[in-house]
């Protein structure tokens, strides 16, 4: 019968995105945030969401009501214990990760697959922690999941053949599209991502075109929705920044390094959309200034 009951650690961004996208495909999901505040704002994420599925047509009302009653939400982890997969979508810190799957590990059953969306970190040092290794793997999906059809099964050394093939069944049903990586730094996406856009700010930063230049050619050229400067504002310049040392430290790879404009950005506060000032600059409500 495959996997029915989903726990997600984590209602932020892409923990509530995640829950949506189960619920919607009939999952059970139990969502675990530290404060009730979290779920709340988890919820109304949800709530508002699935108004704009509705509106569009691709969902009832009927079918948001009901998943909507499909998602329930908890303070404690200890309520797990009946759940098959476990999904966390923490902050991206390897020690808060690795305290929530020792909690897991001593609440949930031998077979409940454990996975991790997490956009950087390296599957295995947290599977080595668990006593399932073999039913561990990373789920690295996109933002937002409701929008973004891809999902990365990331297979670490240690995640056993039987866990993949439940993975992949689990994405498949979720009406997603799942794609095997092995657990090299960035997965696929990210891997090839992030040395593109350094590339990108490089090419800006020493004055071989403008922002407008090189994201008109990106979009003209290779029929791509946003160019890479654009896409830069819209991750956030810290956000690409830490990546991209990350990164650095895996591969000692110089296209990996975060270019010194960057750094110099993030000093500056100039984070992207976020603070209205990135590349380009923003209003308040995100669009960019002419
Ligand atoms: P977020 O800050 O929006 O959400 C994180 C949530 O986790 C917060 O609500 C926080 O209260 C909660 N949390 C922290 N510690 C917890 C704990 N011990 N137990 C339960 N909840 C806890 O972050 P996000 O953007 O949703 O990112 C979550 C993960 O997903 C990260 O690993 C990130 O790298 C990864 N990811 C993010 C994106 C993205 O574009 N935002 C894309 C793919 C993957």
């Amino acid at each position: 019968m495959g996997i029915q009951k989903v726990g997600i650690v984590g209602f932020g961004a892409m923990g509530s995105g995640i829950a949506q996208v189960c619920a919607a495909a009939g999952f059970d999901v139990l969502v675990r945030d530290v404060e009730q505040r979290f779920i709340d704002r988890g919820n109304e994420r949800i709530a508002a969401s699935l108004a704009r599925v509705v509106k569009s047509g691709k969902l009832t009302e009927d079918e948001a009501t009901a998943a909507r009653s499909r998602i329930r939400g908890t303070l404690a982890l200890a309520d797990f214990g009946d759940r098959e997969l476990v999904i966390e979508a923490v902050v991206e810190v390897l020690d808060a990760k690795k305290e929530v799957f020792g909690q897991l590990d001593a609440v949930c059953g031998p077979t409940t697959i454990f996975a991790s969306n997490t956009s950087s970190l390296t599957i295995v040092e947290m599977a080595a922690t668990t006593k399932r290794p073999d039913r561990f793997a990373g789920l690295h999906f996109f933002n937002p999941p409701v929008m973004m059809p891809l999902v990365e099964i990331v297979k670490a050394i240690t995640t056993s053949e039987a866990t993949v093939v439940a993975l992949r069944d689990f994405v498949k049903r979720l009406g997603h599209t799942g794609v095997v990586s092995q657990d090299t730094t960035g997965f696929i996406v990210n891997r090839l991502l992030v040395p593109y856009i350094n590339s990108a700010i490089r090419l800006f930063e020493q004055g071989g075109a403008t922002a407008d230049e090189i994201d008109q050619a990106i979009k003209l050229g290779l029929r791509h929705p946003m160019g890479p400067l654009e896409l830069l504002d819209h991750v956030g310049i810290d956000v690409h920044y830490h990546v991209a040392n990350v990164f650095f430290e895996e591969f000692k790879d110089a296209n990996m390094a975060p270019p010194s404009l960057l750094r110099r950005m993030m000093l500056a506060g100039h984070l992207g959309v976020k603070t209205g000032k990135g590349i380009y600059e923003y209003d308040e409500k995100g669009k960019r200034k002419a």
